[in-house]
This record gives structure tokens, sequence and C-alpha cells, in this order.
């Protein structure tokens, strides 16, 4: 048993003394135990808390950092059929556009070399795990890598090199759209030809990750959306595989104006209806959903993934936040395109744009017994694990020990009462505040440098 110890510890929903962590030797945390005395030298300033779950991630897309914020990129990078820019308004199918050329270029190479950049800054902004929505999957023609799981071995290969936690949320992707035809030219390396094909391939991804042994990784399913899955197709991935169940809905009005045409229906009735709306879904976005409809996830138990800063980069909308929390929804956040990489400012743009749009402060409910801000760290850590379904998120015995230090000196917080650190870390601090992480107990290759080790 060793002991991770530090001058406060995030036990409860309050930042409490006299406290420590204790590990078992695999990285399991025994439990939250007393100590007694001053902590060891160096950590009186630090504050321990559970690491951050980034609950939906692609990590190729930190290739399009800063390359997506002029009207038409620098490369004229349209050679590839996509057309980026070209007069075209600037929105999310603009962007989109930039998305399937750079899809287009990957390389194993560089798929491994931009996820291990995008994994970096994540384990550097305090998230310890990430579901990775991966959905790249063959040779820029269309055929199958060899093996096929060959690229999402890649990007699970880039999260350990820098000790982050992975749940590969493996990706079907059937068709272009249920009402276009026409294929991109970086779609091709995300289009299957029917389920049984993805099913082939989610079955041998599977048996990979069981090989490995690592308890780090772990494997769910994810039909894109219900514009690139048929009907059919999601009701067969819903009955067909276990473990989180992750899609994406409702982001854009095109969608939702496209699924409509199709099917004459919403796309939460369609995954209704195809009996993938369970206590093991994630929605991601569900920017332009209804009260009543984020009320038919809440009783399905399913959960909302938020992705708030892609979200506003893209321009999709204001999620219904406030109805997802009174209504009790398991929430979860996301870094999504990667346009930014910090916790924190997912956490307090769920609340702040709330105050935005109705004008007001304070407007998020707590939970029972609880602050805002201690609500807003749950849903980054604990709502993720859940979304997930790993086996962290929270200090208690028999989780996984993924925390990170804040350090209480950093110039957002010094001098606070900590009674209100939790409040000016949610709504005022940066990543900057963060002085290690472990995962599992380990502190690992990519951690930022801290000033002690455990
Ligand atoms: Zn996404």
């Amino acid at each position: 048993v060793t002991r991770l110890e530090a001058g406060w510890i995030w036990h409860e929903g309050r930042l409490r003394r006299g406290l420590a962590l204790e590990l078992d030797e695999v990285g399991r945390l025994e439990g939250v135990v007393e100590v007694s005395g001053p902590p060891p030298a160096g950590r009186g300033d630090l504050a321990l808390f559970p690491g951050f779950v980034n609950a939906h991630s692609h990590a190729f897309q930190w290739g399009l950092r800063g390359r997506v914020q002029r009207p038409a990129p620098l490369d004229g990078g349209g050679e590839a059929g996509a057309e980026p820019g070209a007069g075209a308004p600037t929105d999310f199918f603009s962007w989109r556009d930039h998305m399937f050329a750079l899809a287009d270029t990957l390389t194993p190479d560089s798929l491994f070399e931009l996820s291990r950049r995008a994994f970096t800054t994540m384990r550097a902004a305090g998230y310890t795990a990430v579901g990775e929505f991966h959905y790249v999957h063959h040779a820029p023609d269309g055929h199958p890598c060899d093996p096929p799981t060959e690229l999402a071995e890649v990007v699970v290969a880039a999260a350990r090199t820098v000790g982050l936690r992975i749940c590969l949320l493996h990706a079907a992707y059937l068709r272009p759209s249920g009402v276009a035809s026409r294929v991109a030219s970086g779609q091709r390396r995300f289009l299957d030809p029917d389920v049984e094909t993805f099913l082939a391939r989610h079955r041998a991804l599977e048996g990979v990750v069981e090989r490995m042994g690592d308890p780090s990784v772990t494997v769910g399913a994810a039909p894109h959306s219900v514009r690139t899955v048929p009907a059919d197709a999601l009701a067969e991935l819903a009955r067909r595989t276990s473990g989180p169940l992750h899609l994406h809905l409702n982001e854009q009005r095109r969608e939702l104006a496209e699924v409509e045409a199709e099917h004459g229906l919403r796309p939460l009735d369609v995954v209704e209806r195809a009996g993938a709306l369970l206590p093991r879904t994630t929605l991601v976005h569900m920017t332009h959903a209804s009260e009543a409809e984020v009320a038919r996830t809440a009783s399905a138990g399913a959960g909302i993934c938020f992705c708030p800063t892609t979200e506003r980069d893209l321009g999709d909308g204001i999620g219904p936040g406030l109805a997802a929390c009174q209504l009790g929804v398991a929430l979860s956040i996301g870094s999504d395109s990667q346009v930014q990489v910090d916790p924190l400012e997912e956490l307090r743009l769920l609340e702040g744009n709330e105050r935005l749009r109705r004008e007001a402060r304070l407007v998020l409910p707590p939970h029972a017994g609880s602050s805002l801000a201690a609500t807003l760290l749950d849903v980054g850590s604990a709502g993720g694990a859940a979304a997930l379904q790993l086996p962290t998120g929270r200090f208690a015995r028999g989780l996984w020990a993924d925390v990170v230090a804040i350090d209480l000196a950093d110039p957002d917080l010094a001098g606070l009462d900590p009674e209100l650190v939790p409040d000016a870390l949610v709504f005022g601090a940066s990543p900057r505040a963060l002085r290690a992480s472990w995962v599992g107990g380990r502190r690992e290759p990519g951690a930022p440098v801290g000033r002690f080790e455990a």
C-alpha cells in the first residue's frame, strides 16, 4: 500500500485537510484515510482532485487547430474534392469539409502524431481518461487496413504513450447521410458497406484489447449519428454490442431537417424506436433538443455529453443544460474537435451559456447539499466516468487512482479561503494551476513536470 498525500484532498464535495489517498499495488484506491502531522514538504499548497474525464474526443482533429479559423484554407486543401471555403457559408458544414480533407491525408504515422499531441494536451489540462470516438478506419481509397483494426490500435497506442486511460468508442459510419448519396473523399475512410462488416471489426478490436491485458484500455460502440447509420442498423448495433453506446445527436438544425425528411421523425424518435435509448447510451450534443426530449432521455436513464467549446466554435448553438440538470440527466463533457482542451472551460460554459441566454446568474441547480462548482466538478469527473463505464472519477475504494494536483498558490487561486477554491477553480482558473497527474496511481511520461513524485 502506498500513500498519496497533499495539503488538501477533495472528498465528499469539500476540500479537507489531514487526509491521504491509499493505493494498492496496481493503482486502485484502498480508501481515503486520516493522517496526522503536516503534509510532506512542498505539498502543503497542493489539493488532490479526481482526474477529469473527456467523454467525447476525435483526436485526429487536433490537425484542424488554427486551420479552420479563416474563410479559405491556407493550402487550397479542397483538391481532395471537399471544396472547403469556396464561397460556401462558413458554418458547421464548411468546417466539416476541412475535416474530411484532413481525414483524407492521414497516415498511420500522422494519425499517431496528431493523437499523441491531442492526448498530451489533455493530460496537461487535467484529463486522466478519454472516450475516443474513432471513425477513421480505412485506407484513403476506402479499402480495409491490414489488420482492419490498425488505425484504432494506432490511436490507443498514442493514448498509452502519454499514460491516458482510453475507452475506444469504435464508430459505425454506414452511409454519407440519409438524404445525400455523394461520398466526399475523406468519408471513404469512415464508411463500412454494412453493419456486419462493422461488427466483425468490432469483435476483432475487442479481441485485440482483451489480449493487450491493459486495464487502462476499454472498448465501446458508437453509431456515428442517425444521419450516417440507417435505423435498422442502429437497432442491430444496440442489440449486438455491450458497454458504452455513444452517438452524435441533434447537433445541427440541418441534421434535424434531414432526419425528418427521411423518417418523418425527430432524431431522438429514431433512436428510441431502434431500441437504442438505453441506460448505457450517451447522446453527444443534443443542442437542438426540446425539453420533452430531454425528459425522455432522463426517463430512459441515458446520458448527455455536452462539448461547449466545440459547440461554440462551430456555431452549433447552446444545448439544453438547464433542462438536463433540472430533469436529472447524467451529464458529461467532451473536448470533441480539440479547438480548446480545458475541462474547466467546458464546465464553466455549461453554466455560462445559460447565463447569457437567460440574462441571469447561478442558473443551474446544484446537486442536493452541494455547491454549483462542486456539482460541475462532479460532471467533469464522475459524470464522464459513468458515460464511459470506467471505474474512476471519484475517490472511493476500488476505483482507479486517477488524480490531479491543483496548486493553490497558482496566481488564479493564491490567497483564497480554501472553501472558495472549487468555485474559483471552475469559474476563473486554467490548466496552468495543474501541477501533476496520476493515472492508475502512476505518474507517466507526458505528464506535466510537477514538484513531487508519488
Ligand atoms: Zn464529435
